[in-house]
């Protein structure tokens, strides 16, 4: 049998054996379950473990969320130092080390993040600054969003919203965003006009745009 962890819960009542995308066995049990039944189980579900690892091993391997992990900010790299400690959750930025204090990987991703929002804000608005003098227009608000699918949006009210990940993709490609965002203050569809706007913002647009939508996949640290 391969290893795993075990983990009792009185909250539970039946069990569930997880894969995380390391390969690593986590198996979920009610507080009073004996090991014949855990035996049992994991008997019961070896076709499953088989196939899942084998999946991930063919699968492209996601870099574990620890010290040394290679953080993209705008054009630069910086690089993950991760320490479990007790206490509030802290990051800090020193050069190109991205410094992580937290009591667990979930509240060091969650810190992360909230720090990512926050450097998302200073460049959109740095960035709205430098572009709305271009377009000749600028926004009632500004937002920072997080969804999976969108890089930003512009509210028939004048807001617009920038996804954070913007900061985990070149900063050429911030660019785009807030300039096309800003274009559709003036035009709010995507017809001729709007991008004959935005090609006068910004001649080469069109090639950003491409960079872009392939960077969509990579979303995520
Ligand atoms: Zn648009």
């Amino acid at each position: 049998m391969l290893p795993y962890a075990l983990v009792r819960s009185r909250r539970r009542r039946t069990l569930c054996l997880q894969i995380n995308p390391a390969g690593e066995l986590r198996l979920l049990v009610p507080t009073s379950t004996s090991q014949s039944a855990i035996d049992a189980f994991l008997d019961a579900k070896a076709d499953w473990i088989k196939r899942t690892l084998n999946r991930l091993d063919q699968a492209p391997k996601v870099p574990p969320f620890a010290t040394g992990l290679p953080l993209i900010y705008l054009d630069e790299v910086l690089h993950l130092q991760l320490n479990y400690r007790p206490g509030g959750a802290t990051v800090k930025r020193d050069g190109l080390t991205l410094s992580v204090v937290a009591t667990d990987e979930g509240r060091a991703r969650a810190a992360l993040e909230a720090w990512y929002r926050e450097a998302a804000r200073h460049q959109g608005v740095a960035r709205i600054i430098h572009f709305a003098p271009l377009v000749g227009r600028a926004p009632q608000h500004i937002r920072i969003a997080g969804q999976k699918t969108r890089w930003g949006s512009c509210s028939a009210h004048g807001t617009i919203s920038l996804n954070w990940r913007l900061m985990l993709v070149p900063g050429a490609l911030f660019d785009y965003v807030v300039a096309h965002e800003l274009c559709h203050l003036i035009h709010a569809h995507h017809g001729p006009r709007f991008w004959r706007e935005l090609e006068r913002v910004m001649p080469d647009y069109e090639q950003r745009r491409r960079e872009l939508h392939k960077r969509g996949a990579q979303l995520s640290f």
